[in-house]
């Protein structure tokens, strides 16, 4: 594979190891991107690459990300990430799984594995029968469907935003036009609809709109519709690259914030949002109530704990949408500043340590 140094060079990787395990057909590729806050975590995705560079380029891309997330969400942990080439509906087996977990486990704690797409819980127990490096199984002590921490999260940086916005504190009677009523989506619409606010709300599965409707009382548009909706608020949870050239011109919103991850489709849109005076939480810091939730496990799982981290992602937003003010730079770059700090402050750290030890 040509040029695999020359991109953990532009990414930053620590290391990237490949799996083969001839048995069970398990071809896997575990990449730490950085274990300078901590052990790197991550999912695991289970997806049929076309090829090894595009599985390379994603495991690249996704460990790097993590990295930046949990830097930004104040954890102790680095970022790390895992790709297995199959299709997850006809090619996972058990030995499979069982090949992988062997893998994470020679790792010796350094990555630390989890769901991603392709995978589901009870794969995630298969793994854990043979390695402890890994988190959100059903096991006892295990922290279970991060969802609703996803969008507890996501709504408390929706209120940071919305203040930073100087549109107030308070929630009640403003229209959120949500993207999405999925897993995360439907959560959010249940905090949105006891703060008062207004439901527009669009998604391609009408099962999907129908519980939101009966329970919430949700205007419904067409998902095309969406993003020209009128409304203080829109947040895409549904699909990534939904901010771009197209969609851009048509928002009527002053805030985005929502849980897609990668919403931005260019760097330049990020630019794009902040010359037109939007404001944009950053898709990373808010959605990152499910790695606080799913990073709990390591600390010994505890509810009330998990919750007042969570409600921490409106500090989050709040201090990067200042960043972004003070420095005069789009707030996607305001993020990525925050965790580069982070992981400064931390390296210097490490330095110090080493030297007076
Ligand atoms: P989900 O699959 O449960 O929900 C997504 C919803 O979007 C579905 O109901 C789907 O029908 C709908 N949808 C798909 N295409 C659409 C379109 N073109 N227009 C309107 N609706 C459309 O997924 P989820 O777990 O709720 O996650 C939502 C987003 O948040 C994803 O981008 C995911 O990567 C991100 N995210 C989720 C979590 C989590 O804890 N689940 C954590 C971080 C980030």
């Amino acid at each position: 594979m040509l040029g695999v140094f020359h991109d953990l060079e532009t990414y930053g990787h620590e290391q990237v190891t490949f799996f083969h395990d001839k048995e069970s057909g398990l071809k896997a590729i575990i990449g730490v991107h950085s274990t300078v806050l901590g052990p790197s975590l991550g999912g695991c995705r289970m997806w049929k690459y076309t090829d090894e560079q595009a599985a390379l380029r994603d495991v690249l891309r996704l460990s790097r990300g993590m990295t930046f997330k949990a830097a930004v969400a104040g954890l102790k942990l680095g970022g790390g990430k895992a790709v297995v080439m199959a299709d997850a509906r006809t090619e996972k087996t058990p030995e499979m799984l069982k090949a992988f977990a062997r893998a994470v486990e020679s790792l010796n704690g350094k990555y630390i594995t989890a769901e991603d797409v392709g995978m589901s819980v009870s794969d995630i127990d298969t793994i854990r029968g043979i390695t402890n490096h890994a988190v959100g199984g059903s096991n006892e002590g295990g922290s279970g469907d991060p969802s609703g921490m996803t969008a507890f999260g996501v709504f408390h940086g929706m209120k940071a935003a919305f203040k930073f916005a100087g549109l107030g504190e308070s929630l009640n009677g403003v229209r959120v036009a949500i993207q999405g009523v999925g897993n995360v989506g439907y959560h959010l619409a249940s905090y949105l609809s006891a703060a008062g606010a207004k439901l527009i709300i669009t998604d391609i599965y009408p099962n999907q709109i129908e519980k939101v409707v009966q329970e919430f009382g949700a205007e419904v548009v067409g998902p095309d519709q969406i993003y020209a909706t009128d409304c203080e608020i829109f947040a895409p949870c549904a699909l990534g690259a939904i901010l771009n050239a197209r969609t851009i011109p048509q928002l009527k919103c002053k805030v985005i914030a929502g849980s897609a991850n990668n919403q931005l489709e260019v760097d330049s849109d990020g630019f794009d949002l902040f010359n037109r005076g939007l404001v944009y939480a950053p898709d990373y810091a808010i959605n990152s109530g499910g790695l606080i939730n799913v990073a709990a496990e390591l600390d010994g799982y505890n509810h009330e704990r998990v919750v007042n981290k969570v409600s921490q992602v409106y500090n989050t937003i709040e201090n990067i949408l200042e960043i972004s003010r003070n420095q005069q730079i789009p707030p996607h770059q305001a993020a990525d500043a925050l965790a580069q700090q982070k992981l400064t402050e931390a390296k210097k750290l490490q330095v110090k340590t080493k030297t007076t030890v």
